[in-house]
């Protein structure tokens, strides 16, 4: 589903991402650790195609096409969805219009008829319950004003409701409660499929207390630099980074 081999990127013509390989097959949730200011969010962010990220070398292929030659718009419309750290508001955008319109640009890219309104509705309402999100958030301007917990719902919400076939969630490190963590666990165990990929960018074990990942990723300088099991994960949360650092070094 996603392969990316030998990938370095310059944010600001310093180099972040220093060679960095990572495969995911569909039906495997890989979690990425690491260090703050290890690279982390860059990669989110360079598969999102967000501006201001220069891949100066490698490949990212999604689906056995070059993903960097898709655009923003391609990306989403063919199933790449990310949840990101610091999500956007969008003022003066009806967060309900904008989730229909970027569901019905997804169906249309599968060939599939639009959904009205109603059928929106309903939709909705089954969704609305996987994230125990209060229905008024659908009125308001998309994240605009939104605590953190409301900003993370609604993600999740995006995510429930796109369905997309890749998803790559930049968790916070702080200002999530634990309803808001579970939130995003129960989001991402009822989204967990044969035909879905998954990437948690993570920055503690806690949340790998209620997502139990299929690999687990060390991310520093750049590079992943140890994969593992969900046990990798707990010798983190133990032992620090550290002695992964000096292993790697050596
Ligand atoms: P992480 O998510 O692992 O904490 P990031 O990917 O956010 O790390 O950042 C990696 C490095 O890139 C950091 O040293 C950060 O300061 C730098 N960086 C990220 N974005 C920018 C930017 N827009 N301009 C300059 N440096 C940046
Ligand atoms: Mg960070
Ligand atoms: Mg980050």
């Amino acid at each position: 589903m996603l392969s990316i081999k030998d990938l370095t990127v310059d944010v600001d013509g310093q180099p972040i991402l220093k060679g960095l390989n990572l495969e995911v097959k569909a039906g495997e949730v890989h979690a990425i650790m690491g260090p703050n200011g290890s690279g982390k969010s860059t990669l989110a962010h360079v598969l999102s195609g967000r501006e201001g990220y220069e891949v100066t070398g490698g490949e990212i292929k999604y689906e056995g096409q070059d993903l960097l030659d898709l655009e923003v718009e391609e990306r989403a419309r063919k199933g790449l969805f990310l949840a990101m750290q610091y999500p956007v508001e969008l003022p003066g955008v009806n967060n309900m219009v904008f989730l229909r319109e970027a569901l019905n640009a997804i169906r249309a890219e599968r060939g599939e008829p639009a959904l009205d309104a109603v059928h929106f509705m309903k939709l909705m309402q089954e969704k609305l319950k996987i994230v125990a999100m209060k229905p008024d958030l659908l009125k308001r301007s998309v994240n605009a004003g939104f605590s953190g917990g409301e900003k993370k719902r609604n993600e999740i919400l995006q995510m429930a409701v796109l369905e997309p076939k890749l998803a790559i969630l930049d968790e916070t490190d702080s200002g999530l409660d634990i309803d808001a963590l579970r939130v995003v666990a129960d989001g991402v165990n009822a989204l967990r499929s044969p035909e879905r990929g998954m990437i948690l960018v993570t920055h503690y074990q806690r949340l790998l207390d209620y997502i139990e990942p299929d690999f687990v990723h060390v991310l520093a300088n750049g590079r992943i630099i140890r994969s593992g099991d969900k046990s990798l994960a707990l010798e983190l949360e133990e032992k620090g980074y550290n002695w992964v650092l000096e292993e790697a070094a050596a």
